[in-house]
């Protein structure tokens, strides 16, 4: 955006403002130093038991059961993530019937990324300025040469966490405010964040009957877990703003990253989620895995999701970029077989 295009927005807000009002963007008051220094913990701790793991795997202390285990927890968690906390709670790109929704918002916080409010709220204000003055995590924050880039890269990826700013969330999520079951289960995360780390070792060492199995269960399916789905997730506001393809035309720096679509469940094709943000499948170019997209596919034949957003060509093809005759994938609107919204589901909202 141009330094005039800049300058005319801001006057806009300003009139806005004196007129209206607007709620504050940030909390009047900063997260404590408890609190941060507790995130420093959540990522620290899993960095270094990630270290310790390397000796640990060449030893005695990983069997199957943990990988079991750890695999089940990650897909849970990282399809709360993707499909719940994402597509479904910040960008309201489903609708979902009441068990879906809550068991969407109970697997994310699993992922211990912060409570579901806390969550959309901050992401709501990233789309709201991505990569300008107000993003939480843009990487582009301190400039563009490589010193500013990779000092914005770290701050994108890990840095913002400890910003004591807190997203406003009468401003940002006034709709899951409202939502009494959201609300509390974003009020219980400390009760899901001791779930995501005993119950891998529960069942770890219900299968093995031994202290042993419950310790590298805890070690594997809890803690090396819940680090490898944190980097991923933090690589989306990281990696996605910095490297990659610009398939179609965005207001800022998002980009697509084809290695990181599996283990995201398809949130890497971050620059589609930036052209059209309410889209539920961001992987929308043919031969681009989006595992959220399918699952919500499912869902919605399930006749548990409904008024899907698919990929829409006529919205779409007009913003791609190049000529290289890439085409939409099968989960298109216009393109599915079953009517996108049954009645009856409709009626029972
Ligand atoms: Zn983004
Ligand atoms: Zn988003």
């Amino acid at each position: 955006m141009t330094a005039t295009a800049d300058a005319l927005e801001s006057a806009n807000d300003t009139t806005t403002s004196a007129r209206t009002a607007p709620l504050p963007e940030v909390e009047p008051e900063p997260s404590g130093g408890g609190e941060r220094l507790l995130i420093g913990v959540f990522v620290a701790v899993p960095l270094l038991a990630l270290a310790a793991a390397i000796p640990v795997a060449w030893g005695w202390g990983l069997g199957w059961h943990d990988v079991v285990i750890g695999l089940v927890f990650y897909v849970i968690s990282g399809m709360g993530i993707s499909m719940g906390f994402h597509r479904h709670f910040t960008h309201n790109s489903f609708k979902a019937n009441k068990p879906l929704r809550i068991a969407m918002a109970i697997a994310g916080s699993l992922a211990v990324e912060g409570p579901v409010l806390v969550w959309a709220a901050d992401h709501r204000r990233h789309h709201k300025y991505s990569d300008r003055e107000g993003d939480p995590h843009s990487p582009w924050r301190f400039g563009s040469d490589v010193r500013a880039l990779t000092k914005g890269f770290l701050y994108a990826h890990i840095g913002w966490l400890f910003n004591p700013d807190r997203t406003s969330q009468q401003k940002f999520v006034p709709d899951l405010l409202a939502d009494r079951p959201i609300r509390r289960i974003s009020g219980l995360f400390e009760l899901w964040v001791a779930v995501s780390l005993l119950a891998p070792a529960l069942i770890g060492g219900l299968w093995s009957m031994s202290l042993t199995g419950a310790l590298t269960a805890f070690f594997w399916a809890s803690l090396i877990r819940i680090c490898l789905l944190h980097h991923v997730t933090w690589s989306i506001n990281s990696v996605c703003h910095t490297f990659g393809n610009e398939d179609f035309q965005a207001r800022d720096k998002s980009r697509n990253v084809a290695w990181l679509a599996i283990p995201s469940f398809g949130e890497s094709w971050h620059n589609l989620h930036h052209a059209d943000p309410t889209c539920a499948r961001h992987g929308a170019l043919k031969g681009q895995i989006d595992i959220s997209a399918r699952v919500i596919r499912w869902a919605e034949l399930a006749s548990w999701a409904w008024d899907v957003r698919w990929p829409d060509e006529n919205r779409l093809s007009g913003r791609l970029t190049g000529l290289r005759g890439r085409q939409l994938g099968s989960m298109t609107k216009g393109r599915l077989a079953r009517p996108e919204k049954p009645a009856a589901e409709a009626a029972r909202l």
